[in-house]
C-alpha cells in the first residue's frame, strides 16, 4: 500500500493543558492511544502510527476536535510515534 490514513493530534488536545481526557483511547479499538503521565499530572497522548489504521474512530469523540486524519506511508517522516507534544 502506497499510503494510508493516520490520526494526527493537535496542540487543542485537551490533556496537553492539563485538563483530564481519554475519550480517544476509549474509542481505539487498536489501543493505538496510549497516555502516560508526566511532570504536573498531565498526559502526554501518544498515536502508535505502527498500531493505527485511520479507521476514524476516535475523531468524533474528541471534544476540542482535535484529532485528524493525514495521509502517511512513502512520504511519512522517518518518525513512527507521533505526539500530542504534551509537556
Ligand atoms: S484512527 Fe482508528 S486506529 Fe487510528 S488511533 Fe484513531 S481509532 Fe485508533
Ligand atoms: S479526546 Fe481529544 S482532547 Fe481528549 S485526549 Fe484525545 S485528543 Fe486530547
Amino acid at each position: 500500500m502506497p499510503w494510508q490514513l493516520q490520526a494526527r493530534i493537535a496542540d487543542s488536545c485537551l490533556a496537553k493543558h492539563g485538563t483530564s481526557c481519554a475519550r480517544c483511547i476509549e474509542a481505539c479499538e487498536l489501543d493505538a492511544i496510549v497516555a502516560r503521565p508526566v511532570l504536573g499530572g498531565r498526559l502526554k497522548i501518544n498515536i502508535d502510527l505502527d498500531t493505527c489504521n485511520g479507521c476514524g474512530m476516535c475523531i468524533k469523540p474528541c471534544p476540542v476536535d482535535a484529532i485528524s486524519l493525514n495521509q502517511s506511508g512513502e512520504e511519512q517522516p522517518p518518525a513512527r510515534q507521533q505526539s500530542g507534544e504534551h509537556v
